[in-house]
């Protein structure tokens, strides 16, 4: 068993820690500034310069395929990446990505979303949750009626990703309520000038979700992702690609929150000793780093398992739980450890912590994954302690 990082791996993730020291880190007063003003922490200009100038150093389409321009990088791979993004809360991501459901157009669907989601002319949001359904998402009601050769549109999505800016919408919507989601589901491209409207939903974090109402909205068949009545299974393998990311980012938030709290443990003295002689404190430090070091193993575990295209869903849902519960208990430990300081907004633990409790509600909230992995175990389906087969 080989733990070390191939010398490739390596130079990825080194540049990328460079990338976020050089290129990042420095904006951080200025992102917190300008949120706490109600502002995008980078404007889209900001962030497509960022975009850009990663692109020189070839970093572009980092899961992007390679005759679609990306780099094509193995989920381990982006995984480093990932983490090494998390270091800082600068809102940044690179360029040249395309939702993973959007290769299923045919060929002039890909020509209007995939191409110009990939070069950055185009957003795209994901829209399956509503009001009455989140985590039951088989419960959505919104739907497409068929009329002539067009489909009619009507329904409301909530808390949609990027939904206030998007060009389009991938929206789902009943198309069969007799079959539901077992076939009856489909997957709609829905540009914003075919009339759907959106609304800014404030929330606890930095940047907010979109409501979105969908009332007549007519579009012609062409506008179908994949087949009439597969929506369901686009949807989750929308859910399910990247599950291992969101906690391979935490991981990075985590380094840099720990880092945060040794420099303040050993510099802060109360009663005549630095707190980090206390072994209360101590114990914090420790929990941590070992939760941390936990955690990362089984974000990378999960990833390699999707690199070798076994089924990583139980691995998937393990490291997203392990990851959501791990990353606020230490969030809120660094919190302490900084004391009145940590509560302040002169530091930006209280970002992190407002950022990091997203993690154990969106994509499969905390109950949903133990749900799926209590299933799993229960059934049979994943062996108690086989992971190493
Ligand atoms: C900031 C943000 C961004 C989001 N982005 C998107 C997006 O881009 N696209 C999109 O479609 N959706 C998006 N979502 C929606 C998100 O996926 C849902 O909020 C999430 O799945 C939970 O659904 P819900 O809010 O309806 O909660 P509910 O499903 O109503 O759950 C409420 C509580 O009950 C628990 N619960 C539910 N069922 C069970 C059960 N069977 N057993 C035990 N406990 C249970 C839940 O875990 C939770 O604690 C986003 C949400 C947020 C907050």
């Amino acid at each position: 068993m080989d733990f070390s990082l191939s010398v490739e791996e390596r130079e990825v993730r080194d540049w990328v820690r460079t990338f976020v020291q050089r290129d990042l880190m420095p904006r951080e007063q200025e992102v917190l500034r300008r949120e706490r003003a109600g502002q995008p922490g980078l404007t889209g200009d900001e962030l497509r310069e960022l975009q850009l100038k990663a692109k020189e150093s070839g970093f572009w389409g980092v899961q992007t395929p390679e005759e679609y321009g990306g780099m094509g990088l193995s989920a381990v791979m982006t995984a480093l990446l990932e983490a090494e993004l998390g270091r800082t809360f600068v809102p940044f991501r690179f360029g040249g990505a395309a939702d993973n459901i959007l290769y299923y157009a045919n060929d002039e669907q890909k020509e209007r979303y995939l191409l110009p989601t990939i070069s950055g002319e185009r957003k795209s949001c994901f829209a399956i949750t509503e009001p009455g359904a989140g985590s039951d998402a088989k419960a959505i009601r919104t739907s497409a009626r068929k009329d002539g050769t067009d489909w009619v549109i009507n329904g409301e999505k909530t808390f949609i990703t990027g939904g206030n800016e998007a060009d389009f919408v991938m929206v789902f919507a009943i198309t069969d309520p007799e079959k539901g989601a077992n076939g009856g589901v489909t997957c709609f491209l829905v540009d914003r000038d075919a009339g759907w409207k959106s609304e800014y939903i404030d929330t606890m974090g930095e940047w907010g979700p979109a409501a979105l109402v969908f009332e007549d909205v007519r579009v012609p068949e062409t506008q179908i992702l994949g087949e009439l009545g597969h929506g369901f299974d686009l949807a989750m393998q929308w859910i399910g690609a990247g599950r291992y990311l969101l906690p391979a980012r935490a991981i990075g938030s985590c380094e840099r929150l720990i880092s945060m709290a040794i420099e303040h443990a050993n510099t802060r003295e109360t009663f005549g000793q630095k707190i980090a002689e206390r072994q209360a404190i101590q114990w914090m430090i420790a929990d941590s780093g070992t939760e941390l070091e936990a955690l990362r193993w089984l974000v990378l575990h999960a990833a390699w398992q999707v690199d070798q295209k076994l089924d990583s869903r139980h691995a998937q849902s393990m490291a997203k739980l392990y990851g959501g519960v791990k990353a606020n208990e230490i969030v809120d430990r660094v919190l302490q450890i900084h004391g009145g300081m940590g509560y302040t907004r002169e530091l930006p633990v209280e970002r992190w912590y407002r950022e990091l409790r997203l993690l154990r509600i969106y994509e499969g909230t905390d109950e949903i994954q133990r749900r799926t992995i209590a299933r799993n175990l229960l059934k049979g389906h994943v062996k108690v302690g086989g992971t190493l087969g």
